[in-house]
């Protein structure tokens, strides 16, 4: 168990470690960010940050000499960056960065485990995607394997026609065949050292050009049928990486069942709802389990639940949700610029409390 007043770092500067070091500070800890110089809204809610490039290893022995443990808000923290620190200090391992910042590796991963991905071949040159293409069929996804989210990196082919548009990019990609599905959930665990696992209830999210707009309680039958094998895979995911943290899988629910379509090694949008709507939020267990503290029930408590992304300029007019709805809990991120496309802030909404 990590003493009070202990200093955790996190790699990375968005709102996903904002969240997560305000849940640090309410237990106790101190936090130190880590992420290249940039719009880091993170630096405002912690006691120091250093602002330097992930190829500065000086810099990061410096950060990792000053921190108990370390763990990361984003996933594409480059592994030599990861490297340089401390391995008995970071927490979850980092073989988790190195599986899920790879679609094609998360998808062998996951596969191997049972789990069902879209079809998918790996494409490396323009014969490899008029071959893909031809075995999969269209309408697919092309997706770069790395850097990828919120739906860039990638471009929809929506029949062969098309196909004479979009160009191998000249970085390694996946193409995925698009999948029929009827909704989109994730499902977000939390892990601790000892093995204990708990998971939050499973919200139904609704995507738009890629980015998740929406995600909602009750989740709807045909989502609540799938969670249970979703959960199977997302724990034998976690086990199998020992892994230790909060971590989500995102599927798509099928008629054939859930379909796998990628990992998160950390806190996820779609689980921003837990600050008010569960027991224990997700960024609050993420910091019990890397600290060896007790985790906390991950219980909703409320019969209704609405996350709704603030995306753009929309944040400019966000303080007009607290005149309209006084229930309504509004979290803006303090981004400096509101451009198209970005995200934010969210907002959550929750019905009565749950018996
Ligand atoms: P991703 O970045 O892979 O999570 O993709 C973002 C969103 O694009 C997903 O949540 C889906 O709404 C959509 N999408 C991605 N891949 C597929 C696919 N193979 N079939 C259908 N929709 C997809």
């Amino acid at each position: 168990m990590l003493p009070l007043g202990s200093t955790i770092g996190i790699l990375g500067g968005g709102q996903l470690g904002r969240m997560m070091a305000m849940a640090a500070a309410q237990l106790g800890y101190r936090v130190i960010g880590y992420a290249p110089p940039g719009d880091n809204v993170m630096d405002e809610v912690c006691a120091d940050f250093f602002a330097n490039g992930w190829g500065d290893k000086a810099a990061l022995a410096a950060f990792a000499a000053k921190c108990d443990v370390v763990t990361w808000e984003f996933e594409n923290v480059p592994l030599s960056a990861v490297a340089a620190i401390p391995e008995s200090r970071l927490c979850p391992h980092p073989r988790a960065l190195e599986t899920a910042q790879d679609r094609l590796k998360e998808k062998r991963f996951v596969e191997g485990l049972g789990g069902k991905p879209a079809p998918y071949m790996s494409v490396d040159s323009d014969r490899d995607l008029a071959m893909a293409m031809e075995r999969i069929g269209a309408p697919g996804i092309l997706k770069t394997a790395r850097d990828g989210y919120d739906g860039k990196g990638q471009w929809r082919i929506g029949s062969l026609r098309d196909a004479d548009s979009v160009r191998f990019p000249g970085k390694p990609c996946v193409y995925e065949g698009m999948v029929d599905f009827l909704a989109e959930f994730s499902v977000i665990l939390v892990r601790a050292a000892d093995g204990e696992v708990r998971f939050w209830d499973s919200t139904a999210n609704v995507h738009r050009g890629g980015m998740l707009a929406t995600s909602t309680l009750p989740a709807g039958d045909v989502i609540e049928a799938q969670v249970p094998a979703a959960r199977e895979i997302a724990r034998q995911t976690a086990e199998a990486l020992n892994y230790v943290g909060v971590l989500t899988l995102e599927f798509f629910a099928t008629a054939d069942g859930p379909v796998f379509n990628e990992m998160a090694p950390r806190v996820h949008n779609s689980g921003h709802w837990t600050i008010e709507g569960a027991a224990t939020s997700q960024f609050e267990n993420h910091i019990r389990a890397v600290c060896t503290l007790p985790l906390g029930s991950t219980e909703t408590r409320f019969e209704t639940i609405e996350l709704r992304n603030i995306v753009g300029p929309e944040a400019l007019d966000a303080y007009a949700i607290l005149a309209e709805d006084g229930e309504a809990h509004l979290h803006l991120y303090g981004k400096k610029e509101a451009r198209e496309g970005r995200k934010m802030g969210h907002v959550t909404r929750v019905g009565k409390a749950r018996a």
